[in-house]
């Protein structure tokens, strides 16, 4: 089977160095993102420019969305100049956004009278797992989109796995959102608490991430807690709209959240001092400031 020709929509953080993958892994890949350097790298990589959604998908077989939110896939799916609105009857709309179950739901049932199928197959690993090929990726879809669609997600990630319908995808990774932010949370407070204990922290992280207490936070931000280094990597606007998902969904699907409650405000709260920008990991920053740490950002 001849690998099917692909349109990348989305080549931010997370999308360059996915569409990069593709490349590598032998896909044709055309690419449409708002930043003139998203294009440039595209190119300089071996994948094709294009002006516009419409120049994008006119030939593709497979079109994968990478966009911050609920709104901006709305409008790439939905606009004049959307998907839904030039991509052939047969095309393979997949969805790697974080956005709400419903929307995902809603995307799909936009796209059937079109001959569009839709899979949501949103991601975690952050950057580093963009870049190495080695992300999770959870689909919600039909099971046969699934099948076809799983070699080209593993080029993307090494942990694919078909959670149910349309919008499961979507509740997984908003479960996933929930954990991380709960685990970065627990993580700078224990940073704090260290540091204010007058423990050397670089011992203790050692041993914490050899017991019970180990994740893939801890290893993953371990540097940008000792360096207070918080380039993104996953910037706390785009958890603060994810902690909205979760709070969502978990609404309607009667789940009660009292830490997801409390972390939602905290990453919030870290937005309004200005920390929208930053790392995920900058949640330190905001324990910091309860401590009233002597040296903590401000
Ligand atoms: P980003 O802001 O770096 O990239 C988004 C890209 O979308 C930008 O390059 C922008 O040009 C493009 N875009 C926006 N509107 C567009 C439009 N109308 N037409 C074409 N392109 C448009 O965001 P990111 O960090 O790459 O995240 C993308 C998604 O992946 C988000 O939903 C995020 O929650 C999720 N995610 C991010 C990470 C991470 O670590 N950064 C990890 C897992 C999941």
């Amino acid at each position: 089977m001849p690998l099917p020709r692909v349109a990348w929509i989305g080549l931010g953080i997370m999308g360059a160095p996915m569409a990069e993958n593709l490349l590598k892994a032998g896909y044709a890949v055309t690419g449409y993102t708002l930043e003139a350097h998203g294009l440039d790298r595209l190119a300089a990589a071996g994948g094709t420019p294009a002006r516009s959604v419409r120049e994008a998908v006119a030939h593709a077989g497979v079109v994968v969305t990478m966009l911050p939110a609920d709104a901006e896939v709305a409008a790439v799916a939905h606009g004049d100049d959307g998907v839904l609105a030039h991509a052939a009857p047969g095309t393979l709309l997949i969805d790697m956004s974080s956005v709400t179950p419903r929307t995902a739901v809603a995307l799909a049932e936009a796209a059937r009278p079109r001959g569009v199928r839709v899979l949501d197959a949103p991601v975690s690993g952050g950057e580093a797992g963009a870049v190495e090929g080695t992300l999770s990726v959870m689909v919600g879809g039909g099971r046969a989109d699934f099948d076809e669609a799983r070699p080209l997600l593993g080029a993307l990630g090494t942990t694919v796995v078909h959670c149910g319908p349309h919008g499961a995808g979507q509740t997984v990774k908003a479960a996933n959102q929930l954990i991380v932010a709960a685990n970065l949370q627990a993580c700078a407070e224990a940073v704090v608490f260290l540091e204010k204990s007058g423990v050397d922290l670089t011992a203790a992280l050692d041993v914490l991430s050899g017991g019970l207490a180990a994740s893939a936070v801890l290893t993953r931000k371990r540097h940008n807690f000792l360096a207070r280094e918080f380039t993104p990597g996953f910037r706390i606007d785009l958890h603060h709209k994810d902690m909205g998902i979760v709070t969502d969904a978990a609404r309607r699907a009667g789940a009660v959240l009292p830490l997801g409650a409390l972390v939602a405000t905290l990453v919030a709260a870290a937005r309004a001092q200005g920390d929208g920008g930053l790392d995920h990991s900058a949640l330190l920053r905001g324990v910091e400031r309860l401590s009233g740490t002597p040296g903590a950002a401000s």
